[in-house]
């Protein structure tokens, strides 16, 4: 069997880590099995998607390098969304409904005021063709609802195991709107038929949808060709540090605004990629390192917690392990390029790629340093080697604390702070050898 899957984001805003999540897993599950990932723009909401939106999730992907095989928007497919609504209507699976939004209101209000579920009565279902024709003569227009066979709807989900889900407690679900629009639903499944994909991997919010998907994939399946229905994977949801669901902070946590921020893909990948499951929160060398270690098997039913420090952990991780050739281009366009021993000695303090220029200035341009005792400095002057080299650190150290008597932090900080003017920072031997003699004299001035 050829691995199919799909990642279908709705263009109506900005993809954050949640959906990136989803497309995230799909790609590398696709990648394990020689699959095909498909990007499958979910705009049939004519009036809220957007070509800004589905640019940028483009954008976004491409960023994270979770490139596509296959690519379609569902608002180019009306056609078939047609052909399959007519085959359902045929089958009298779609009937037609002329409820206002306001008459059902109503009826669901009665029925909860007699402690009954809220579900949809059919009431549409026993129109007569004049009853109908009257709607019509009204200038009101139909919307279209499946019929639900009200069963247990069974499956086995390669995270959640054995599910069941009975529709029998289940309105009869809208596909089609008064104005002829197709909600989520009916595109969702008869793309899935068509496009022939294998497996549908997505959020748990989705698992009560699942029981409607299967009914239509079942009512659509000989209209198909007796397609075989997809094996799902419903994912646990992303938690905030804190436990609580991500919605009310998810704006904050676009893709865009990442990468706007500084965080590396690798870091977003690795994080999303781990987070839910048994592995350790590591960086991972590559997204094909990550596609080894996917595993169903390996995510459990709690939530998956999505902690913005331990997704800096990671960034800083990923500046550790980055070699000077992957870091040239960009070390280049920040004109902070001082070549392989200063970036090897700078990236291990790097929370964010931005900060190099901080140790760029320190080391190439001028800073603003601190001299706390003019004596020590002029004594720590006075000991400088003629000729610094990489060495020379220790030795001068060794010199200026037999001579002052100052040791440990008394010692270096000092130092620290007059050459470089920052109380943290690089390995003081490799990086006064990059500041060189000339700009530690200068500096030991004031
Ligand atoms: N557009 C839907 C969403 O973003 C797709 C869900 C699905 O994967 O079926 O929730």
């Amino acid at each position: 069997m050829t691995v199919k899957v799909r990642f279908a984001p709705s263009p109506t805003g900005r993809i954050h880590a949640g959906n990136v999540r989803a497309a995230l897993i799909n790609w590398l599950f696709a990648r394990k099995n020689q699959g095909v990932f498909v990007l499958r723009i979910d705009d049939t909401d004519l009036e809220r998607s957007t070509k800004a939106n589905e640019d940028l999730i483009e954008t976004d992907l491409t960023w994270l390098g979770l490139e596509w095989q296959e690519r379609y928007n569902q608002s180019k497919r009306f056609d078939i969304y047609q052909k399959a609504a007519d085959a359902l209507k045929a089958d009298g699976r779609l009937y037609a409904c002329y409820e206002t939004a306001e008459e059902l209101d109503r009826r669901r209000k009665v029925q909860l005021s007699r402690g009954l579920p809220p579900v949809y009565d059919r009431a549409a279902l026993k129109l007569t063709d004049e009853e109908k024709a009257a709607y019509e003569a009204e200038g009101r227009r139909p919307h279209w609802r499946f019929k639900l066979e009200g069963k247990r709807v069974a499956w086995e989900d390669l995270v959640r195991g054995h599910c069941e889900v009975d529709t029998t407690s289940m309105s009869d679900p809208v596909l089609i709107r008064e104005d002829g629009a197709f909600l989520y639903t009916l595109p969702s499944v008869v793309d899935d038929i068509d496009m022939k994909i294998s497996h549908v991997i997505r959020g748990e919010d989705h698992v009560a949808n699942t029981g409607t998907q299967i009914e239509i994939f079942e009512a659509l399946s000989a209209f198909f060709g007796g397609s075989p229905l997809p094996t799902f994977a419903h994912m646990t949801l992303l938690v905030g540090a804190d436990g609580e669901g991500l919605s009310k902070r998810l704006g904050s946590m676009s893709i865009s605004q990442m990468r706007e921020d500084g965080i590396e893909p690798m870091a977003i990948t690795s994080h999303l990629a781990k987070i839910g499951t048994s592995d350790p929160l590591e960086v991972a060398p590559s997204l094909d390192a990550l596609a080894d270690l996917q595993d169903f098997d390996k995510m459990g039913r709690a939530p998956a917690r999505y902690d913005f420090d331990d997704l800096m952990r990671l960034n800083a991780g990923v500046l550790q392990a980055m070699s000077y050739a992957e870091a040239q281009p960009r070390l280049a366009a920040l004109n902070a390029d001082l070549g392989e021993l200063f970036w090897d000695t700078v990236k291990a303090n790097l929370h964010k790629f931005a900060e190099v220029t901080l140790w760029a200035q320190v080391v190439g341009g001028e800073v603003e340093t601190t001299i706390e005792d003019a004596a020590f400095a002029a004594k720590a002057l006075e000991l400088l080697p003629a000729d610094y080299t990489r060495e020379s650190w220790s030795a001068w150290t060794a010199a200026i604390k037999d001579a002052t008597g100052a040791k440990g932090k008394a010692l270096f900080m000092p130092l620290r702070l007059a050459l470089t003017g920052q109380p943290h920072g690089p390995d003081m031997g490799a990086l006064s050898f990059l500041i060189g003699r000339d700009k530690i004299a200068q500096r030991l001035q004031g």
